[in-house]
């Protein structure tokens, strides 16, 4: 008998993708320069030549078993040590390989983490508004996923909901910074606050509350914004990496999970994730993109787009009466919709072809995302689009 609960996912299909096949049926009729498609987080900015030409040079120069064959289950050496000394050296941390696993991409990672620190039946907790593949990754483990409310103002933790959810059962607590899809980033203020709550919570009951840090935007933080390294603040931290963003590799699938030394089991965990991914037939990404992601470690691609992109949108739409907390990072933008119902107000974007993502799903209904990794020129473009938006709810006012 086939599995009828993954057969009732197919009726549950991301909104994200449904928009986003829209939009690429519109552009047959239109063009594809007028279709402004704000739906998807796929990163726009081309991948460092550095990176191209180490996976060259590594393609046409080594033996083909090294960079075509299986790696260790927990990712090669050499890489789990290079990724080590980097955040040891770029957040003064003592990261050892030991304390590394290579993983495909964040979505790998987290399926790792969560299974090393939860069973059956234990609770985890996120932070709305959230990345809507976490109801998968987590409730697929067995664990349930609790979403504290939104903290609109600024996106911040709602610490008053927070404590009221945190119960003996929760086993891992999962957030995002920055975040998709607010744009926030958690000060260290916020991220001092968690910690010590955290520990305080631990010692009431008697068991590990494990920091699950999701941070494939890592990289993408603004000028002068705040963003601490969550690790630091919080010894029983496994933060996800991903290099999908920040060297514009999503299709590559390369990320990795690294426990804090400071971690209760820290190399015992890593050693698990190896023995997790038998269970769910995951294996190593590939040799060579390891190998080649290692070569450029303390690189990114040109990520300064995502910033001029923001600033125009954020400038444009706040002066056309849009409310929205200023990104300090990320590709997102998270304005409120200009009506109650925002499946209904992207509803009618559509109208103007601009395609965004009602944030429903994201735990925050009423606002809306959009995914601002697109080309500036089609920014600039877009806004007469929103002026228009905005003036039909202008006139329905007056009428
Ligand atoms: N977590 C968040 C918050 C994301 O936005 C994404 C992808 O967009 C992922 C995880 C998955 O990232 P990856 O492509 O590295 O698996």
């Amino acid at each position: 008998m086939i599995a009828e609960e993954y057969k009732k996912m197919l009726g549950q299909k991301s909104i994200i993708r449904e928009i986003a096949e829209y939009g690429s049926e519109r552009a047959k009729e239109i063009g594809y320069e007028n279709v402004f498609d704000y739906s998807l987080g796929n990163p726009s900015v081309p991948v460092p030549q550095e990176f191209t030409n180490k996976l060259v040079e590594l393609a046409t120069s080594r033996e083909p078993g090294s960079i075509h064959g299986y790696s260790p289950s927990l990712g090669i050496e050499s890489v789990r040590e290079k990724i080590a000394q980097s955040l040891s050296r770029r957040f003064d941390m003592n990261y050892k390989k030991e304390h590394i696993f290579m993983a495909s991409g964040a979505a790998g990672a987290l399926a790792h983490a969560l299974r090393a620190v939860t069973t059956k039946g234990d609770e985890v907790i996120t932070f709305a508004p959230f990345f809507p593949e976490y109801t998968p990754y987590v409730n697929k483990t067995g664990a349930t996923l609790k979403v504290v409310p939104a903290k609109t103002d600024d996106f911040q933790i709602n610490f008053a909901e927070f404590e009221k959810m945190l119960t003996p059962k929760v086993m891992a607590v999962l957030i995002n910074t920055p975040n998709n899809p607010s744009g926030a980033i958690y000060s260290t203020e916020t991220i001092k606050k968690l910690a010590s709550f955290l520990q305080e919570k631990e010692r009431e009951f008697g068991h590990e509350i494990f920091l699950i840090s999701d941070e494939p935007y890592r990289e993408i933080v603004f000028e002068n914004v705040d963003a601490p390294f969550v690790a630091k603040y919080y010894p029983n931290t496994i933060t996800c990496y991903s290099f999908s963003k920040s060297l514009s590799l999503a299709g590559e699938r390369i990320g990795y999970i690294a426990v804090n030394p400071e971690c209760k089991d820290a190399e015992l965990i890593v050693n698990m994730c190896g023995q997790i991914s038998r269970g769910i037939g995951h294996n190593c990404p590939p040799s060579i993109i390891q190998l080649a992601v290692a070569e450029v470690i303390d690189m990114t691609a040109d990520l300064s787009v995502y910033e001029t992109n923001m600033n125009i949108l954020y400038k444009e739409l706040t002066s056309l009466g849009f409310t929205c907390a200023k990104p300090g990072g990320t590709f997102y933008l998270f304005p409120k919709a200009l009506e109650e119902d925002a499946v209904a107000f992207c509803k009618r974007a559509l109208k103007y072809d601009l395609l965004l993502v009602p944030a429903d799903n994201f735990g925050c209904p009423g606002y809306f995302r959009m995914a601002y990794c697109i080309p500036t020129e089609k920014v600039k473009r877009s806004l007469e689009a929103f002026r228009k938006l905005a003036k039909d709810y202008q006139l329905e006012c007056q009428s």
